[in-house]
């Protein structure tokens, strides 16, 4: 279906074809009608559908047909990388149509703080926030939330694992009962249905094949102890030249640092995002790879949902993710909008288990490879659990367990760019 047919506004016709959408995709073409007619909406939907696009169209039309000089629409999103990454997509779009927007996340200095505030009294029409920055500001009471009209919860699922329930319930406190909600999940659990009870009128629901990876990705698994895994990583980067553009994700912080300690120390051009780096680290790590200025990434779940990284060649999983919905989110890294991109994963004695579970939850079984040759026998696949007697990562040792990645993003997390008008001026070809 072409975004014509589903009754754009001009001006962001015009957006899109500049932008080169040409189709809508399918959970656009599902939620964009629904959401013209003003319906609440629960939509479970992966990352890399287009499911940001999906919700900012229909936003914009009507701001497009009806202007406002107040906070129109408020978006909330896990972390700081999601926000920033949202509201650049809405600026993109803004630009055609005149509308401001601001993200709001944490981490920043005391100006950062006071351009947001600004941003907030001032009405821009878009706000795009974390729900811990949003808190602050709305316990100090100076922003007018009685004109707001949307409230867009992105990767709700998210959000509640990382424990923001009471602070989603504080923010809707704020805002008219009367307004149009629309929650997208990537996985519809229970909690996630209480949540969408608790604050969406009579909701249309869309679901679109929940948690299977996207069709064009390769994926394919090493079984490989602990010990084994540094020198089968370094193969796998080094058998593949053609591969600009590479992500490891890997569980934990600690084990960030070690992959890319080990790949500098290898010669290799790899730069890392995790909780542990400021704020503008993560973003300049991001922006480096973005531009092919560094080959590889390698990441905790931080960077996993919602970043939109185009053209990467080759996700590869250093250890298997402790959600499986996680596992369809890091692999959805490559692959995105119809090209083709190769997933591996490595799977130690360990983990094996918790990969059987994820075999089941995308109805597929992953391939699994040898090792190469000169690496030693790897481990046997079994789907048993583990029952641990002191030795984690199976007979040659090594590491076991994770604890939980990408913890990291929403509270707190630093600022970096104010409220931004993003229209009127259609000569000024100043947007990134
Ligand atoms: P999202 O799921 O919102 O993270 O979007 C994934 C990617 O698809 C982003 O790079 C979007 O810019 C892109 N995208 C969204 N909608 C379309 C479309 N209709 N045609 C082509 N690309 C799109």
């Amino acid at each position: 279906m072409t975004f014509e047919e589903l009754g754009l506004e001009e001006s962001l016709l015009e957006a899109l074809d500049y932008m080169g959408f040409e189709k809508a995709t399918p959970i656009q073409e599902q939620a964009i009608p629904e959401i013209l007619k003003r319906n609440d909406l629960l939509a479970c939907a992966q990352t890399g559908t287009g499911k940001t696009a999906a919700f900012i169209l229909p936003v914009l039309n009507k701001l497009a047909a009806k202007p406002s000089s107040n906070i129109n629409t408020l978006v909330i999103a896990p972390t700081r990388e999601l926000a920033l990454q949202i509201d650049q997509q809405v600026q993109a779009f803004a630009y055609f149509v005149n509308v401001s927007s601001c993200p709001i996340y944490g981490g920043g200095d005391g100006s950062d703080f006071e351009t947001q505030k600004r941003a907030l009294k001032s009405g821009t029409e878009i706000i795009v926030a974390t729900p811990g920055k949003l808190i602050s500001h709305l316990n100090m009471g100076y922003a007018n939330w009685d004109h707001v009209e949307h409230l867009i919860l992105d990767e709700a699922d998210r959000m509640l694992d990382m424990g923001f329930f009471d602070d989603l319930m504080k923010i809707v406190g704020f805002l008219p009962k009367k307004r149009q909600t629309l929650m997208f999940s990537a996985t519809m659990p229970p909690k996630i249905r209480k949540l969408a009870k608790s604050i969406l009128q009579d909701p249309k629901e869309i679901s679109l094949a929940i948690s299977k990876p996207a069709a064009g990705v390769l994926q394919a698994a090493y079984l490989a102890y602990d010990s084994q895994k540094a020198r089968l990583i370094r193969g796998l980067i080094a058998d593949k030249p053609s591969y600009t553009s590479i992500i490891i994700f890997t569980s934990t912080k600690k084990k960030v640092n070690e992959i890319v300690r080990e790949l500098r120390g290898n010669g290799y051009n790899v730069q890392a995002v995790s909780s542990d780096l400021t704020q503008k680290d993560r973003e300049d790590a991001v922006r480096k790879f973005r531009s092919h200025e560094t080959r590889v990434l390698v990441a905790t779940d931080v960077l996993s949902r919602g970043i939109d990284i185009k053209n990467i060649n080759l996700v590869i999983n250093y250890d298997v993710p402790n959600e499986a919905a996680d596992y369809v989110h890091r692999i959805g890294r490559t692959a995105r909008a119809d090209s083709t991109g190769v997933a591996l994963t490595v799977i130690n004695p360990d983990d094996m288990y918790k990969f059987s579970k994820i075999e089941e939850l995308i109805e597929m079984e992953v391939p699994k490879v040898p090792l190469p040759k000169e690496l030693g026998e790897g481990p046997e696949w079994s789907t048993k659990p583990v029952r641990h007697g002191g030795r984690g990562g199976g007979r040659h040792g090594g590491g076991r367990g994770r604890s939980g990645g990408g913890r990291s993003g929403g509270r707190g997390g630093r600022h970096k760019s104010g409220g931004h008008k993003s229209g009127g001026n259609k000569s000024n070809n100043n947007r990134g």
